[in-house]
């Protein structure tokens, strides 16, 4: 573990090394709230370690923010603790989780017997807007705000502490990840987003953040789904519309093309 943060009475975000990534801990009266598992069982057994530092009591619930591998593929060292999930999160799991290892292997060979023994343990636990959890006696909200960075991405507010976690809609420090995205509802998934923010926002990756740091990414994200619209409407050519993106051009193209084609209508209407 790189840093272990107190946003609030018994609320943690523990920050790895690996991927600048943040895990949300809750903490309540018998038990302990997990907020996404890492890309492999190493992974996540290096965060029950950590927990040992934060609190001797069990595991009882874990929330996946996402499907992506980064979050998700720690879940089976969590079990039996039921795991939550956008519905769509267990599609995604289970339609493109073979996928996404062989993605990652690739992109990480030297952790190949790590990513190989991974076992994907989709959520057991679903929702399609809201659900209220209980962990030891405190409530976390689970909210489904609209596409993203994924058509599963959700966030988990606990109420008596004001704090956020925002998953992978929000990344701190480097452009968004785009691959699955759907540009064109990012910004009023995020704006809808910033309406729930009290105190402190935690991003699936990079440094804790506040309302100023959502208001930030969401004018990004606006200019993505903006410059996307005068290409799509003719009056901006491509290598222009990169050239005025938020994001270095090598990071700005996957957003701009997905957002044409949802514009053209390629992607799935939501
Ligand atoms: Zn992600």
């Amino acid at each position: 573990m790189e840093a272990l943060v107190e946003l609030g009475r018994g609320v943690f975000a523990l920050r790895y090394r690996f991927y600048d990534q943040q895990v949300g801990v809750v903490v309540g009266d018998d038990g302990v709230a997990v907020i996404d598992t890492r890309s492999s069982h190493r992974q996540a057994q290096e965060i029950q370690r950590d927990l040992k530092r934060i609190t001797p009591l069990p595991v009882t619930v874990v929330v996946n923010t996402h499907g992506h591998y980064d979050h998700a593929f720690g879940n089976r060292v969590f079990r039996p603790a039921p795991i939550w999930g956008h519905r769509r999160c267990v599609t995604m799991l289970e339609g493109t989780g073979e996928a996404q290892r062989t993605t990652f292997m690739a992109e990480r060979p030297d952790l190949a017997d790590d990513v190989t023994a991974v076992v994907i343990d989709p959520p057991d636990r679903t929702m399609d807007a809201d659900a209220t959890i209980d962990v030891g006696g405190r409530g976390l909200e689970l909210r489904y705000l609209g596409r993203g960075h994924t058509d599963n991405d959700i966030v988990v507010r606990v109420p008596d502490a004001g704090v956020l976690f925002a998953g992978d809609l929000l990344e701190n420090g480097a452009p968004p990840y785009f691959g699955d995205a759907f540009p064109m509802d990012w910004p009023d998934t995020v704006q809808r987003l910033a309406s729930l923010v009290e105190g402190a926002v935690v991003p699936g990756h990079g440094d804790v953040g506040d309302a100023a740091f959502v208001a930030a990414q969401l004018v990004d994200l606006r200019r993505i789904a903006r410059l996307a619209q005068e290409v799509h409407g003719g009056q901006l050519g491509l290598d222009d519309a990169l050239a005025r993106a938020p994001f270095p051009a090598a990071s700005a193209r996957e957003p701009l093309e997905r957002a044409l084609a949802q514009l053209r209508g390629d992607m799935p209407a939501a």
